[in-house]
């Protein structure tokens, strides 16, 4: 049933919007869009690079991609032997099908439990999806840690024992455990040094060609996307303003957002000179998002039109999309 691009999970309209109260009583109710109208799909075996400033909804799309929180309305299709609308799920159901879609976290400190040994974090997930006797658990254990590139005599030490690199290498093992089909990494490599960077990201290329495993590879550093998406999407306040494959972004931005995100990485891609563009002030509030195009506010090549009218995701090329009204021929009729 996989080919090369199956899409193991398509999204489509995808919204999360959080209720805020506000006012000395807290009667008065606003809406935080963090993610708005959002379609995307996640390939067999490949990664999306999710990219786009602290505060753009990144975070929340992705734990609401795999329903760990409620979206607010939209659709969720997971293909596996039949397909499954996980928006339409009870959470028995759900839970059945939670050991296929695992998250990696940010933080492997706050993310393992201090009190219990790494024999303990890693076997939990195995425990509760598969019936195996304790030596077939322990074994199971040991050759994780080893696919991770941790001794396995190390199997009843606890967290505070190890590097912060090793820590997530214990976070990625826990992740494996179930046998997932996709993995959220929610900046996954963020709070780790350089060189630890670079060995977490050969790890996670590693076990993605060996388990043939589909990533959602969420990061503000376009750096480490790059090394690791096949494709990549920017988003901006709760949308998606430009996805493509890696090299077409890198290479050919189409949004000015994307423009000034990669003129802020300091090394060219493929040898391909970005000019230097200094973005205008902070990220907007997701509770009072700019008409029109929300970026008009900081774009440099903002025109009247972009204040009044909504943009949409259109595609230009070779499976490369945009909503900027720079673009004028955009085909908006397909949803990729
Ligand atoms: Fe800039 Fe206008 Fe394009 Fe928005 S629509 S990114 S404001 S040019």
């Amino acid at each position: 049933m996989e080919s090369k691009d199956f899409p193991v999970l398509e999204i489509r309209n995808l919204k999360k919007y959080f209720e805020i109260q506000k006012g000395f009583f807290k009667k008065k109710n606003s809406l935080l869009r963090a993610v708005d109208d959002v379609n995307i799909e996640l390939y067999s075996g490949k990664t999306l690079g999710l990219v786009g400033e602290s505060g753009c909804g990144k975070s929340t799309l992705g734990k609401s991609t795999l329903r760990a929180i409620e979206p607010t309305s939209g659709s969720i299709h997971l293909n596996l032997d039949k397909k499954y609308s996980l928006c339409d799920l009870n959470k028995d159901e759900l839970r059945s099908l939670r050991k296929y879609m695992q998250m990696i976290f940010q933080d492997p400190n706050s993310s393992l439990d201090p009190r219990m040994t790494i024999s303990d974090i890693i076997s939990e997930p195995i425990k509760a999806n598969y019936a195996l006797k304790k030596h077939d658990i322990k074994n199971k254990v040991k050759n994780l840690m080893e696919i991770v590139g941790l001794n396995s005599n190390q199997l009843y030490r606890y967290p505070h024992a190890f590097s912060g690199g090793q820590r997530q290498r214990i976070g990625i093992a826990r992740a494996l455990a179930s046998d997932p089909k996709i993995i959220v990494c929610d900046e996954a490599v963020s709070a780790l040094d350089v060189s630890v960077q670079a060995q977490i990201i050969n790890l996670l290329k590693e076990i993605q060609e060996k388990y043939n495993l589909t990533y959602l590879f969420i990061s503000h550093d376009l750096s480490v996307v790059e090394h690791l998406s096949d494709r990549v999407a920017v988003m901006y306040l709760g949308k998606i303003v430009e996805i493509g494959n890696t090299e077409d972004v890198f290479c050919n931005p189409k949004h000015p957002y994307t423009e000034a995100l990669l003129s802020a990485v300091p090394k060219d891609y493929k040898n391909k000179k970005h000019k230097k563009i200094i973005l205008k002030g902070e990220i907007a509030n997701s509770i009072n998002i700019p008409s029109g195009c929300a970026f008009h506010t900081r774009c440099i090549y903002a025109k009247e039109v972009c204040k009044n009218e909504s943009t949409y995701l259109g595609l230009t090329e070779n499976k490369h999309y945009v909503a900027c009204h720079l673009h004028k021929d955009l085909n908006l009729s397909g949803i990729f």
